[in-house]
């Protein structure tokens, strides 16, 4: 009888739960493209709507734009909508930062509680901690970061506008252009989408692992190791792949994933006690099943269960979608297997 060790079947649900979280982190990244996208076409018509309403007969001038003040309205508009667009970004973040937090929280608590004895108890940190700790209301930093990205922005397309942006194109090359502008840093010059994209990916993965150091902390009796592991897919670079397997200190480790914003998406894997090991300090017929496992030669980390009728057999993966039914709002009790 062959029967999945804690190892093989941890690596499994880790996967599952990567893949989890990255479609999360998709969904949450494809929002609020999106919405930007809908604010440049809105940054495009605005700047339309007010030359024409300016220059309804005769061909426009930047001279003349500026005695009528048509630029300066344009930015006053561009304005309205780029702050709409901070808050609205602002509160998207807050709300997927927290489902980030809270979806790795209980995914983490699942693979726990899945890969020991159903004996073991499971400790979910305080939800209303998570809340308060890592959710702020008020700034933070990745709040100022997107709020001085889209001033520079808004600097840029005024630049555009009476510059060479307007020179020599049509009116709606000239808006095309004008809102396309860049976000100027000293590093470079970056696509305003391409900024946002990697600051809520990192804010979202931080939030994460920022989760899986609460479930280390509020069950250190029972997890015993932190491991670094990759996706062992096509996109792991050659510095995460030499770390596989790795064990780590914890979270000020300086090889504690993520060691660079993707394509990789490497991870800390949470080991727990073995499961015999489990089984020894748990019930008396945890006990004698220890026994019988190691007279079999199933000890230590055969991932073995009794059947109603005493027989032994290989656990049954309760999936995430099961547990999380039953366990799915985490309140600071605790969160047993099964
Ligand atoms: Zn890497």
């Amino acid at each position: 009888m062959k029967i999945k060790t804690q190892g093989e079947v941890l690596a499994k649900l880790e996967l599952e739960t990567r893949k989890a979280m990255r479609d999360h982190e998709d969904r949450s990244v494809l929002t609020l493209i999106r919405a930007w996208r809908a604010v440049q076409v809105q940054m495009r018509s605005i700047i339309l709507s007010e030359y024409m309403s300016d220059f309804p007969q005769k061909d426009w001038t930047l001279f003349e734009a500026k005695r009528k003040g048509t630029l300066i309205r344009i930015d006053h508009r561009i304005t309205q909508a780029l702050n709409i667009f901070f808050t609205f970004t602002h509160n998207h973040l807050l709300k997927v930062l927290l489902e980030s937090h809270q979806q790795e929280t209980l995914r983490a608590l699942w693979m726990l509680a899945v890969t020991t004895p159903k004996s073991t108890v499971i400790k979910a940190p305080n939800g209303n901690a998570i809340r308060e700790a890592d959710v702020p209301e008020d700034a933070t930093p990745w709040a100022l970061r997107l709020s001085t990205w889209l001033g520079l922005l808004r600097n840029q397309i005024n630049i555009n506008l009476t510059s060479q942006a307007l020179a020599g194109n049509t009116l709606q090359e000239a808006a095309a252009e004008a809102t396309d502008a860049k976000v100027k840093l000293p590093q470079g010059n970056f696509d305003f989408d391409g900024l946002l994209e990697r600051m809520s990916r990192y804010e979202m993965i931080s939030a994460q692992a920022s989760a899986r150091g609460d479930v280390s902390d509020a069950n250190d009796d029972i997890i015993t190791r932190e491991v670094f592991m990759t996706l062992a897919d096509d996109k792991v670079c050659p510095e995460c792949e030499a770390l596989e397997g790795a064990e780590l200190s914890g979270p000020n480790d300086e090889n504690y994933p993520p060691i660079h914003l993707g394509p990789c998406r490497c991870f800390v894997s949470q080991v727990p006690m073995e499961w015999a090991e489990l089984l020894r300090s748990g019930t008396p017929e945890d006990q004698q099943f220890v026994k019988d496992l190691e007279e079999l030669g199933m000890a230590p980390t055969a991932m073995a269960v009794r059947d109603s009728e005493g027989k032994i057999e290989g656990s049954v993966i309760v999936s995430f979608e099961d547990w999380s039914s039953k366990y799915g709002p985490v309140v600071g009790s605790a969160a047993n297997a099964r």
